[in-house]
């Protein structure tokens, strides 16, 4: 059983899934995946210079600040920036989670609908929390400005939507304790895999 947790920025995606990594379920951290991709994976930094030319690296590292520039405010950029991450990303996953022994195994994106990662996935969590305090969080967590956040976050989905298209909501909004409702979702999941021994979702 796969299990997709997404969620908008600030949301408490990774604090859900260091829960789930100390319940026993291991987890596939695909942003984190990608950024490490960018610069380890000779096939992807190829496809990155051939695309975005040679300054988009500074020797073996990746200029983020060149590439972010090059991305933002043009859709095609952005678009055939994903097109190398989002398949490479999916290879990788593949090929993590067929090492897993774990009945159930997760992976943690942020854009998960929008990149299409939910298509290789059984059941997605999404976390909502409150915007003016995922806002909070991210700020104090990033050192960013309010603006610099609601910027990035005008790339993801609302909550609604996400939560329109999951298997199982989770609220991180400071007042509602997390524990609870990851083990009932947990628990849930185990019995899907008791009755079905794996349910496909298909979407
Ligand atoms: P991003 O997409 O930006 O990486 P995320 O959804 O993974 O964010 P987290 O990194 O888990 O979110 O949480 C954002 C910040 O808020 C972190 O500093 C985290 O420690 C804090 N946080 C999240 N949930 C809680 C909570 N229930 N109680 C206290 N702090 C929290």
């Amino acid at each position: 059983m796969r299990i997709g947790v997404t969620g908008g920025m600030g949301s408490g995606k990774t604090t859900v899934c260091r829960t789930l990594e100390a319940i026993g379920v291991p987890v596939f951290y695909a942003d984190d995946e990608v950024k490490k991709m960018y610069e380890s994976d000779a096939e992807v930094r190829a496809q990155l210079i051939e695309t975005f030319g040679e300054a988009v690296y500074n020797g073996g590292a990746l200029n983020r600040k060149r590439l972010a520039e090059m991305v933002f405010g043009n859709d095609a950029a952005l678009a055939a920036l994903n097109a190398i991450a989002h398949p490479a990303v999916e290879k990788r996953f593949a090929a993590w989670s067929a090492q897993q022994s774990a009945p159930c195994v997760a992976q943690e994106a942020a854009l998960m609908f929008e990149s299409g990662a939910h298509r290789q996935l059984d059941k997605i969590v999404t976390v909502n929390a409150p915007e003016e305090l995922r806002i909070r969080r991210v700020t104090q967590r990033d050192g960013c400005t309010r603006s610099e956040a609601l910027r990035r976050m005008a790339r993801q989905l609302s909550d609604a939507e996400r939560a329109a298209r999951a298997d199982f909501c989770i609220v991180n909004d400071d007042a509602t304790p997390l524990l609870p409702q990851i083990l009932e979702i947990s628990k849930k999941i185990e019995n899907l895999i008791a009755i079905h021994g794996k349910v496909r979702k298909m979407d």
